[in-house]
């Protein structure tokens, strides 16, 4: 019994501590280090290694779930030919992340169909894995969020939780009017991120016809003022990849 102690009380703190991967790998890694004659040290750094890896591997999971993705995509299922008007260097670097350091925004335009909502996940993914506080939502479930918080006097709790992402990713601006509360709201958002947070907003509305959506002029030019000071755009002019992909289908059954 008394050799079991130390076992018992280590597996004890490993708990405490909340460093379950050392917990559940201590003894192998103690076996196969003395097998292959490493020293302490290095059985201690293995552990910790595998330790950190797995701790970040959990909290890039957290943040995917958080981030509330409605369908994960990534860039390896994007086929560039098929959108050639996509600047594949340009999403290879912004995939990186610097432009999230620099606290610049991407604007992702182009017809329905055409990309730029898989493109906008696949880079809020890459955010998430490199350590960053990223939401997905549409710009109407923003804006109906935002109305509803307001309506129950919770708005400065929801633009707090909102000031703390470093990446907010909205889809499908330009789909519906806003209201002139609603069109206020949104530009709160997009003032408070200005040079603080980026914003990835992805529209299939040139921006000559945004003032239809956000109704007034001058809050139209402020907003457009902030989200393309310090922006990078992708624009794809190409078709719709659903329209290109049933031509295809339609063209094999034919023959
Ligand atoms: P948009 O947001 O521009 O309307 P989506 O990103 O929603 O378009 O694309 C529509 C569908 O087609 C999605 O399932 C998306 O994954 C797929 N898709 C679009 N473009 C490509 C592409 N170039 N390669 C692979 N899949 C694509
Ligand atoms: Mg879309």
């Amino acid at each position: 019994m008394a050799s079991k102690k130390p076992t018992v009380l280590l597996n004890h703190y490993l708990k405490q501590l909340r460093l379950p991967t050392i917990l559940r790998e201590y003894q192998t890694t103690a076996q196969t280090c003395a097998k292959e004659n490493h020293d302490h040290v290095t059985y201690l750094l293995q552990l910790v290694e595998r330790e950190t890896f797995e701790r970040e591997q959990r909290a890039a999971e957290r943040r995917i779930r958080s981030a509330k993705f409605p369908v994960l995509k990534t860039l390896d299922t994007f086929d560039f030919t098929a959108q050639p008007g996509i600047n594949k260097t340009l999403v290879r670097d912004l995939m990186r992340g610097d432009y999230l350091e620099q606290h610049e925004n991407i604007l992702l335009l182009g017809n329905p169909g055409t990309g730029k909502t898989h493109i906008a996940k696949a880079l809020g993914h890459a955010a998430c894995a490199q350590g960053k506080r990223v939401q997905f939502m549409t710009v109407t479930g923003l804006v109906t969020q935002l109305l509803e918080a307001r309506e129950d006097r919770k708005l400065d709790k929801l633009l707090a939780r909102l000031g703390k992402l470093h990446l907010l990713i909205l889809d499908e601006f330009g789909y519906v009017p806003f209201s002139k509360a609603g069109a206020e709201l949104l530009f709160e958002v997009v003032s408070r991120a200005y040079e603080r947070q980026s914003i990835i907003l992805t529209t299939n509305l040139p921006f000559e016809q945004w003032t239809e959506v956000l109704v007034n002029e001058r809050l139209t030019g402020a907003l457009l003022d902030r989200i393309t000071h310090r922006v990078n755009i992708l624009e794809a002019t190409g078709q719709s990849y659903r329209l290109q992909d049933a031509k295809k289908r339609s063209r094999r059954t034919k023959n």
